[in-house]
């Protein structure tokens, strides 16, 4: 058997051979890269035995710890049979099981499953979807194919998912390559669009949106939301009821709501899904990050049966949905999603994560009196650490100071991981995270804080 290569070859051959995702390489090629070999629980341990907390979910996919045994049993015992066979003309039991077992934990009304590989490819779908339900529903009434979303919305990556998307730091420069959609401000009330203060606003910021589904609804295929939490733009919690209201505007003007709960999606909410908070129910649902548990990439874009049904017809009406991937409905990847269900049902994980959602935010409450926590954004089991230069103006760092960036280089020689958005440090540790191991991630995240931004006689905040 070939030797492992060293971890100074590895380190070498990284930055010889890798491109990494979101990474200036420039600056990577000069650092040390931190190798990840194996890991175990909540944490990951690199090609030194150093031993991190994953503090990110390894970017929000883990749910049960790294290597859970039903997990990697669930996959050793499909690889057995099958690795891989197609999904086109052919079905497979791990896909037929899995989606089966979706219809029962998704929120009522979603009845169809169609696969595809990760959160963008089912954010695709689902406009894809939404666009040709309209053709098929109204062959005569003008176009209605283009889409709503919120400013600072996050989608996912490819180009479509890109269109409907708003974070011009990520986004700006592909402009030429989008479609046009209608864009609306978002409930981001630590920095109201409005200057209004919830609950006193009523909701305000839900006018225009109805004032454009007002104006444009004939146009308008759907509306495409981050139910909840608006996870990339930096965990920008809704305020309650504000999903619910969408639901309705949606049905009142008849624009099909999509929700992207990718980010959301298994427990990470607090609940199964984020739209079950408000007993919502949409018409199209793309979930990826922890079907598998964070094992494998696959996805999957849910719909309802008034959707589906418009899609059939004789083969020569030509109504079928001409999309699919060469990977669609893996068996492998049903397989461990399967078991991630199972483990759900088994050990009680939302029952038992409702405590440690409570132990949360009382560890949290301490950093809320730092002299540069701005703000303190928790839903469920997603945290959020929103910085600030000054805390009365609500002044921003700015961007090149790269202060979220610090902490977690700061917080990584302590051993957590983290992985920071501009300004906003988040935590979203795997939900099984004991709470010694939760106690531990606060203190080492208020350490790393509290280094960086410590106000010092000459700097800023003195
Ligand atoms: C991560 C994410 C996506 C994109 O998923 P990928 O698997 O990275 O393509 C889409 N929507 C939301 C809300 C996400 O957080």
């Amino acid at each position: 058997m070939a030797r492992q290569p060293s971890t100074k070859q590895l380190s070498d051959w990284d930055r010889t051979y890798l491109w990494h995702p979101f990474t200036q390489m420039q600056e990577w090629e000069q650092e040390k890269p931190l190798i990840i070999e194996r890991g175990k629980g909540s944490y990951l341990i690199d090609t030194e035995g150093k031993k991190y907390l994953d503090g990110t979910s390894s970017i929000w996919v883990n749910l049960h710890g790294h290597r859970h045994p039903t997990l990697d049993r669930a996959i050793k015992k499909q690889l057995d049979k099958i690795a891989h066979s197609s999904l086109f003309g052919l079905s497979n039991p791990p896909a037929i099981e899995l989606a089966r077992a979706l219809i029962r934990i998704l929120p009522k009304g979603l009845t169809r499953v169609f696969y595809s590989d990760d959160g963008s490819t089912a954010v695709e779908i689902a406009l894809k979807m939404a666009v040709q339900y309209w053709q098929l529903r109204r062959p005569d009434a003008g176009p209605k194919n283009t889409f709503l979303h919120l400013k600072l919305a996050y989608h996912g990556d490819t180009v479509g998912a890109v269109s409907v998307g708003n974070i011009d730091l990520f986004h700006g420069r592909f402009k030429s390559l989008l479609f046009p959609t209608a864009e609306a401000d978002p409930p981001y009330c630590y920095r109201c669009p409005l200057s209004l203060t919830f609950p006193s606003c009523q909701m305000a910021c839900l006018d225009p949106i109805e004032q454009i589904l007002k104006e444009r609804h004939r146009e308008l295929a759907g509306f495409i939301i981050e139910p909840l939490v608006q996870a990339a733009a930096g965990m920008l919690t809704s305020p309650p009821g504000y999903l619910k209201r969408v639901r309705e505007l949606c049905t009142k003007y008849d624009v099909l709501l999509i929700a992207d709960e990718v980010a959301t999606g298994f427990g990470r909410t607090g609940k199964m899904f984020a739209c079950q908070h408000e007993g919502v129910t949409p018409d199209l649902m793309a979930i990826s990050k922890g079907l598998t548990g964070g094992y494998l990439p696959l996805a999957a874009t849910l719909t309802t049966d008034e959707i589906y049904r418009a899609f059939l017809g004789r083969y020569a009406d030509f109504k079928t949905f001409f999309h699919g991937h060469s990977y669609t409905g893996n068996p492998l990847g049903c397989a461990v999603a399967l078991a991630n269900i199972e483990i759900f049902q088994k050990e009680k994980t939302l029952a038992r994560l409702q405590p440690k959602i409570k132990t949360m935010a009382r560890l949290l409450q301490p950093l809320r009196g730092l002299p540069h926590v701005g703000e303190i954004r928790q839903q469920g089991f997603i945290v959020a650490i929103e910085l600030v230069e000054d805390k009365e103006t609500r002044k921003p760092y700015p961007l090149e100071t790269r202060v979220g960036h610090r902490i977690a280089m700061e917080a990584r020689n302590r051993g957590l991981l983290l992985r920071p958005i501009g300004n906003v440090i988040v935590l979203m540790p795997p939900l099984s995270t004991s709470i010694p191991e939760l106690k531990r991630m606060v203190e080492i995240l208020q350490a790393s804080v509290e280094t960086v931004t410590q106000p010092r006689a000459d700097g800023p905040g003195s």
